[in-house]
């Protein structure tokens, strides 16, 4: 199954559930846009680099399309329409005046200078501004990309348009970003998974915690984790994992990975292979980086007695019917990640309003909207006996479906 089909799965999953028919089902699957562009620029030795561009704007039935944009070498047009069409089911889980969106270029940022980075921002924005802005499409930070992406962004936008800060979130403070925003998706997956433990009568404090990933989602989750008297036992990144029975300290490997740009070699960690860390005798699983990392092969080797999908679509359907057999809960990728679109779209008010909130407010509008999300998906989990992904996607698509009923086809 390739991630369209994929997603398509676990859309007719919940779709049978609540009877949707075949013509909604095409209506709400169909992308509104896709676009792809084509950006050259020229390389720092003087060569000529020519680079696709995409942004897929999937729905916009509940309001302006909101999603990140992704710098890696694995984007693709199949990719973005994914992953666009799960921002829309997540901004309606979470109950945010979004619809969903997503955009990316294929390109290895590794390769890139600076200037090379900002030329093709710059450039990306040149060829789809029009089809942009606080109104119609919003872009955030995602795979390969960070605040200072979105400070050029923003002001290669403002260069047609003029000051308009809310056309683009996860800017930095200095420049209208908004407190809070980084950790966000890193503390929106500790919040859910707290209350995951919490139903499931565990104690998230003592309990050990593999994750994968340690970019911006991986390493805030490990923050919070720590702060929160988990064990973070085992953390991957890019170029490997390590691992120490006793509970990392995370603050030290934060630091490390700072000043080594990467985890390996962490003193006091013995080095294992991602492939061990997914498969960990541990209480919690957090896969946050790529796509598609548990499948038919490993899932029936996963020891974890929970997973937290705080990467997007990290979890084939066929692993997910393995998990759904073992019983072990998985809470899904369109609820467990929803922090970062949610401090978005505080970000996004704060710039329509001119009015700047201090990080308390934040992380609390943050904490209640997580709680609340979770609590509703958890509920209809219980009461249609289904998975919580399932749950997840009913309050979803009922959301989408009704919006667009109620605004006429
Ligand atoms: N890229 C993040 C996601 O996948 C954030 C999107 C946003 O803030 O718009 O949810």
């Amino acid at each position: 199954m390739n991630s369209v089909e994929a997603a398509r799965w676990y859309f007719d999953q919940a779709a049978d559930h609540i009877g949707l028919s075949q013509n909604m089902r095409k209506l709400l699957l169909t992308p509104e846009r896709e676009i792809k562009v084509q950006i050259s620029l020229e390389r720092d030795n003087g060569d000529i680099g020519t680079f696709l561009g995409y942004r897929v704007q999937h729905d916009s039935a509940r309001g302006p399309m909101k999603g990140g944009l992704r710098f890696h070498p694995e984007v693709d047009a199949e990719e973005v329409v994914t992953l666009a069409q799960l921002m829309t089911w997540k901004t309606a889980v979470v109950n945010i005046p979004y619809g969903g969106a997503k955009g990316g270029v294929a390109v290895s940022v590794a390769d890139l200078s600076r200037r090379e980075l900002e030329a093709l921002t710059r450039k990306f924005v040149d060829a789809i501004h029009d089809m942009i802005g606080p109104d119609k499409d919003i872009p955030a930070p995602d795979m390969g990309t960070n605040a200072q992406v979105m400070a050029w962004f923003m002001h290669q936008y403002q260069k047609y348009h003029g000051f308009s800060p809310a056309c683009v979130t996860g800017k930095p403070l200095e420049l209208h970003g908004s407190e809070g925003r980084e950790e966000a998706t890193g503390r929106g997956v500790v919040t859910v998974t707290a209350e995951l433990l919490q139903r499931l009568k565990r104690n998230l404090a003592g309990s050990t915690v593999a994750l994968q990933g340690f970019g911006n989602v991986g390493s805030f989750a490990a923050r919070f984790f720590h702060e929160a008297g988990a064990k973070v036992v085992g953390v991957a990144d890019v170029q490997g994992a390590v691992w120490n029975p006793a509970g990392l300290n995370i603050p030290d490997v934060l630091k490390w990975s700072a000043d080594n740009r990467g985890i390996a070699g962490f003193p006091g960690s013995e080095p294992i292979s991602n492939a061990e860390l997914l498969t960990a005798d541990v209480d919690i699983l957090v896969p946050a980086a790529l796509g598609g990392v548990l499948t038919a092969e490993n899932a029936a080797q996963v020891r974890a007695k929970v997973i937290i999908e705080a990467a997007n679509n990290p979890t084939r359907p066929e692993a997910d019917e393995i998990f759904q057999k073992r019983e072990i809960p998985v809470l899904p990728d369109i609820l467990a990640n929803a922090g970062g679109v949610t401090v978005s779209y505080f970000e996004w008010v704060q710039n329509q309003q001119h009015f700047k909130w201090d990080l308390a407010r934040v992380r609390q509008e943050l904490d209640r909207v997580m709680v609340d999300s979770f609590d509703r998906v958890w509920n209809i989990a219980r009461e249609k006996s289904v998975s919580l992904r399932t749950a997840a996607y009913i309050i979803g698509i009922g959301r989408v479906g009704r919006s667009t009923v109620l605004g006429g086809i």
